[in-house]
């Protein structure tokens, strides 16, 4: 096993990567910006460093600053987490070279699917159904992708192809607006992840969102642990996550687990990764590939038992996969509330000091949360605080569960979006299974 691994991330992920850590025996080595002192799984590593000052790009996607801090503890293996540098394939390299596991896919891979077009392109060739849709568009040839848009027909959505986290898209209605969002898309996108590179897809109207998890080890084992229904989404982000997905069959289930898997097998595929697809009218449609840890990993955790961070470290340490595909068997049903330091109807960020807190508790809940009464929220960072998770026997039982969680929770001293989760998991279409990824905005009137 790994000796000792750097935790190179901060909230919750970080907390749920020091304890799979320490199940395993493996040493941790936190590291940490000014303003995360008092994060408590700094509190709980075996050792720590101070790696620079609260703006991430000083500490956290400092990637020199990173990797002394795995030189000067002697640690063997550095785990990314989600976010920041888990998909910098420019960090992975500089670990390896600096004689560390990157405790991830190969470099290769991270710049394969780091592109959303030779992503889309290695799928495809790898059999791997995709959004219609072209490859880079041309900065000056407008005419040519006035022509596309006009084949794949209105609407379509211009898309980074080095874009994330919901950002870097614009959908466009007609071709009055197609000039104008492609050049904006295209400055945004150089701004935000350096490269101006847009392609266009056909915009799905109604389509849900549901990716398939997936962990390969090096001795050419993969398996794919079900999918999760990722509709609920505002920005396109996710607010609430589920697995199994409603409505899904065992035979659509084995079908696109299988092609994954094979695609997994084309591109040499290593660790733990998520293929995200939309789904409309009984078909999938791959739009991207994380190639990391995900947030909503737990919903999978619950309904599998299998703890895809140990699966993570033990695949770095060279072990082979503690399952075949027969051992994968989804057992109930699992939900996740992102809850978030924001307000709950404006979304405008609330960091501050936690002057209360009590978790909800019972049969099948799981709390993830590195927050604790009287911890200050910084303004820094992402405003992740916790993610509420709950499993039932049946999808039913699940809700009901959260819904008993949700009034349970006490979080004060800072705004979250509690209330928010409240109204969803109460809300009647949600309930019935189904709603699409514009479900959420149109509820809050947004759309
Ligand atoms: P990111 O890398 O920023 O997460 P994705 O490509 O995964 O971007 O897309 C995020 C979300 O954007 C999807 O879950 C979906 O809600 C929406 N989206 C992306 N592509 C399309 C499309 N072709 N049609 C409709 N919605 C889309």
């Amino acid at each position: 096993m790994l000796e000792k691994v750097v935790i190179a991330n901060r909230g919750e992920i970080a907390l749920r990567i020091l304890r799979a850590c320490h199940e395993l025996d493996i040493k941790t080595v936190a590291v940490f910006s000014e303003a995360d002192r008092e994060q408590k799984h700094v509190l709980l590593a075996d050792e720590s460093v101070c790696i620079g000052p609260a703006a991430s790009i000083d500490s956290y996607l400092n990637i020199p600053a990173v990797i002394s801090a795995a030189e000067v503890t002697d640690a063997v293996a550095i785990h990314p987490g989600y976010g920041f540098l888990s998909e910098n394939a420019d960090f992975a390299e500089r670990v390896e070279q600096s004689g560390f596991i990157f405790i991830g896919p190969k470099v290769d891979t991270l710049r394969l699917m780091g592109n959303k077009i030779s992503a889309i392109n290695m799928m495809k060739k790898a059999g791997v159904p995709c959004v219609p849709g072209t490859d880079s568009l041309h900065e000056d040839r407008f005419e040519e992708a006035a022509r596309h848009a006009k084949e794949l027909k209105y609407p379509v959505i211009i898309k980074a192809a080095g874009g994330g986290g919901g950002r870097g898209m614009r959908v466009v209605h007609s071709e009055a607006s197609l000039k104008n969002a492609i050049t904006l898309t295209r400055s945004e996108a150089a701004a935000a992840f350096g490269d101006a590179t847009v392609y266009m897809e056909k915009f799905l109207e109604h389509p849900r969102h549901i990716e398939i998890q997936v962990l390969a080890d090096e001795h050419g084992n993969i398996i794919y642990l079900g999918e999760r229904d990722c509709s609920m989404q505002r920005r396109h982000q996710k607010v609430i996550e589920e697995a199994p997905a409603p409505g899904i069959t065992e035979t659509q289930r084995r079908k696109i687990g299988e092609i994954c898997v094979d695609a997994c097998k084309t591109m040499g595929y290593r660790g733990a990764g998520t293929i995200e697809f939309l789904f409309e009218d009984g078909k999938f449609y791959f739009i991207e590939m994380n190639t990391r840890i995900q947030v909503e990993h737990p919903v999978t955790e619950m309904i599998t038992g299998v703890d895809i961070v140990r699966e993570q470290l033990r695949v770095a340490a060279g072990e082979k996969l503690a399952y075949s595909q027969k051992d994968i068997h989804l057992r109930g049903h699992a939900i996740e509330c992102r809850i978030n330091a924001e307000d709950a109807v404006t979304f405008m960020p609330s960091p501050g000091v936690i002057e209360h807190y009590h978790p909800p508790g019972g049969p099948g809940i799981r709390v993830d949360t590195h927050v604790y009464q009287g911890y200050r929220v910084p303004p820094y960072y992402d405003s992740l605080i916790a993610k509420l998770i709950a499993h039932g026997t049946s999808r039913e039982q699940a809700f009901k569960r959260m819904s008993m969680a949700l009034s349970e929770i006490v979080i004060e001293g800072i705004k979250t979006n509690i209330p928010l989760h409240q109204r969803l998991i109460d809300d009647a279409a949600f309930a019935t299974g189904g709603t699409d990824i514009h479900y959420l905005e149109k509820k809050l009137g947004l759309k």
